[in-house]
């Protein structure tokens, strides 16, 4: 079912986003050749805490941090950990939600650790982008299929490959509710946007081949072929005047 937010809700909401994109503007400056991602995820937790807000992930489905954080080759739902320190050349995608006032916000942005290579660098870059060309197409009256297609269009145009398994969601009063937001799709297909629906859009975007595998833990999803994965998420509300990007920090 999806649920329309009224005016008020998007009210609450973006309070919840601001604190989302917040934390992971910390988290951004704390990454650094040296620190563990378990340091992160400890800047993560305690800004959401300070702001009266609790992390959505905490818990969620039994993960065990506030933070996914995601190096190299792993994709989504990276495992904070004190024995993973970050060296120079890492990309490493942080994505953080907040719930406060009886609603979530979600975003992910991944950076770069000291110097990156010019290859991880043009992925970071395309993904980005790519999630700017979906939101674009988030606006009432086009369908889901639009928004994907924007962005697996503009990543395989660059050799790039969009992620299947894992998908973009309605965000709201649930971290995950309906619909389903796959960065890959057909235009004009798929289920209409109507304004107060929030969307999170999240393309995971791979330097090889789109398929990937979860590991042991059940958690940590990791690219096949070993290859580099990026991942960038905001949190939109569709509205009367086009998308609007709830996830923005002060
Ligand atoms: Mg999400």
């Amino acid at each position: 079912m999806i649920v329309l937010k009224t005016r008020r809700e998007l009210d609450l909401m973006r309070e919840a986003c601001r604190i989302s994109a917040n934390a992971l503007k910390e988290a951004g400056k704390a990454v650094e050749p040296g620190v563990s991602t378990k340091e992160i995820d400890d800047v993560v937790r305690n800004y959401i805490r300070k702001q009266g807000a609790s992390p959505s992930f905490l818990g969620y489905g039994g993960f065990p941090a506030s933070a996914c954080i995601s190096v190299n080759n792993v994709v989504i739902h990276g495992i904070p950990s004190k024995k993973q320190i970050l060296k120079s050349g890492d990309i490493v995608s942080v994505d953080v939600g907040a719930f406060i006032g009886g609603f979530h916000g979600d975003n992910a942005y991944t950076y770069a650790c000291g110097d990156i290579s010019k290859e991880a660098r043009a992925l970071l870059d395309a993904t980005k982008e790519s999630l700017y060309e979906g939101i674009k197409q988030a606006k009432a009256g086009n369908r889901i299929g639009d928004i994907g297609n924007a962005v697996q269009s503009y990543a395989e145009a660059r050799s790039y490959s969009v992620v299947r398994d894992f998908v973009g969601h309605g965000v709201g009063a649930k971290l995950h509710e309906d619909p389903s937001v796959p960065n890959y799709g057909t235009p004009g297909r798929g289920v209409r946007l109507m304004p107060g629906m929030t969307i999170a859009i999240e393309p995971m975007i791979t330097a090889g081949g789109y398929a990937v595998k979860v590991l042991d833990d059940d958690w940590t999803t990791v690219t096949a072929d070993g290859s580099l994965a990026a991942h960038f998420e905001h949190t939109i509300a569709i509205t009367p005047d086009g998308p609007v990007i709830m996830t923005i920090p002060d």
